[in-house]
């Protein structure tokens, strides 16, 4: 794919994007560079990470959703928004950053509609449920209006610093950031990977390994490989065909995005494309990446998967899918709603359930695996059909996340997006192999000199 180069030239992000005039902020010392971790440091979820030298660069800004909802520190005046990926836990509070402020945030295009999806789904769940929402559809608005799509490879001038995304084989349109300072003569090139994945998934090739001076790494998975995928992907296939030749629905809930799609290729490979049923806002993320066919690896997989699968678009379809053989694809991944929580109560005796992805602790996904019950609607529900979990991440594994480093070969090492153990330990390890480490804590900073 050829380069393209998006230039801001003035002193000021801000004047250029959005003819707002900010102060500029001051440092003590002209080439430090500090990085304040306002979340996803020691944890999975509220990614966020500032950024300042001369100006304030802040690399995500997620929430955290466990079994409450939990936001990263307030970022302060920021001059622009770097966004890795759509996935919650790292766009969740872009939104708030529109307050009286306007800035310009830069990602890929499919991030933008992913994550505008997503947001708006968190809007009506929170209204729903009767939780403080953080921001307003007006902030939403804002975030999209000023939001700049950049291409893998592309390049943006920001006031004297390039930043540069490249794939980061994860979801539809996951990048690895890199930002330097286009002039200085100890430039530092600091690579953020957000969320990353370096073996190829049906739909996306691995993760482009870039060259750095200072990584910010995720951990998520710093303490295990994942199983052979292609064993896995042969064991579901097979668990499914065995479900449906006994007359049952083979339930597989499903995130959104990026599992959403991923599954349905699987499916039309292994041959049980006809027998799909598709249903909840997977249908909607499908449809954002079709659109984009140039952020996934096998999009004529995708659209072959598609056309033979049945988009389920009212209740009557439900009961169709329920009453014959088949498989239903749906959200939400975790149980915690969507029309999965539909079937899961009306499912015969012959049915099971794949759960595809990660279950955080106290979600129903998780209570389902442990004990068999869920809780719907406030109230306790035994699940007698069998269920399974598949190890689908589209992270990388404990191996893949050394050769990463190994390969980008920075000075500086920082892990984030993990629990404490997981990034202390991956810390820990590439310290022993000469690598200048940080596993930091929640609202730590680090300065780079
Ligand atoms: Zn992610
Ligand atoms: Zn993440």
């Amino acid at each position: 794919m050829s380069a393209k180069i998006y230039i801001f030239l003035s002193s000021s992000i801000a004047d250029d994007v959005c003819r707002v005039r900010r102060p500029l902020i001051l440092l003590i010392k002209k080439d430090l560079m500090i990085l304040k971790f306002l979340g996803g440091a020691q944890e999975v979820g509220r990614s966020g990470v500032l950024l300042s030298d001369s100006k304030n660069f802040l690399f995500d800004y997620g929430v955290k959703l466990d079994h409450k909802t939990e936001y990263p520190m307030d970022a302060g005046r920021i001059d622009a928004f770097l966004l890795s990926h759509a996935h919650l836990d790292h766009s969740g509070m872009a939104p708030a950053l529109y307050n009286e402020a306007v800035l310009p945030s830069f990602g890929t295009a499919p991030t933008a509609e992913l994550a505008e999806l997503l947001l708006n789904d968190s809007l009506k769940i929170a209204r729903k449920e009767h939780k403080q929402e953080k921001f307003h559809r007006r902030q939403m608005k804002s975030f999209i209006k000023h939001y700049v799509s950049v291409e893998y490879s592309g390049r943006v001038s920001l006031g004297g610093h390039s930043v540069e995304f490249h794939d980061a084989g994860h979801i539809s349109g996951s990048a690895v950031i890199l930002l330097e300072r286009e002039k200085a003569k100890d430039n530092k090139r600091v690579l953020y990977t957000g969320d990353f994945k370096l073996q190829g998934q049906l739909l996306h090739d691995g993760a482009d390994i870039v060259k750095s001076d200072v990584l910010i790494t995720e951990s998520t998975y710093a303490y295990k490989d994942h199983p052979d995928r292609k064993a896995i992907i042969r064991d579901f296939i097979d668990k499914i065909r065995a479900v449906l030749q006994n007359g049952g629905n083979a339930l597989l809930p499903v995130f959104a995005v990026g599992r959403g799609q991923e599954i349905l290729a699987m499916l039309y490979e292994g041959g049980l494309a006809d027998s799909v049923y598709v249903d909840g806002m997977v249908k909607a993320a499908t449809q954002i990446v079709r659109k984009y066919p140039q952020f996934i690896s096998k999009p004529d997989l995708l659209e072959k998967s598609l056309k033979k699968a049945s988009l389920v678009v009212d209740r009557s379809d439900r009961e169709i899918a329920l009453s014959e053989p088949s498989i239903i694809v749906t959200t939400a991944g975790m149980l915690n709603g969507g029309p999965v929580l539909d079937y899961i109560t009306r499912l015969n005796d012959s049915s099971k359930i794949f759960l595809t992805g990660y279950q955080i602790e106290g979600t129903n996904g998780s209570t389902l695996l442990k004990s068999g019950k869920i809780n719907l609607d406030g109230k306790t529900r035994r699940i007698t059909n069998p269920v399974e979990l598949f190890d689908f991440s589209a992270h990388a594994g404990m191996d893949d996340l050394y050769r990463y480093v190994r390969e980008s070969s920075p000075n500086v090492v920082i892990c984030m997006h993990g629990s404490e153990e997981n990034t202390k330990l991956l810390a820990e390890k590439l310290d022993g192999e000469g690598f200048k480490t940080y596993a930091p804590g929640f609202g730590e900073r680090i300065e780079l000199e």
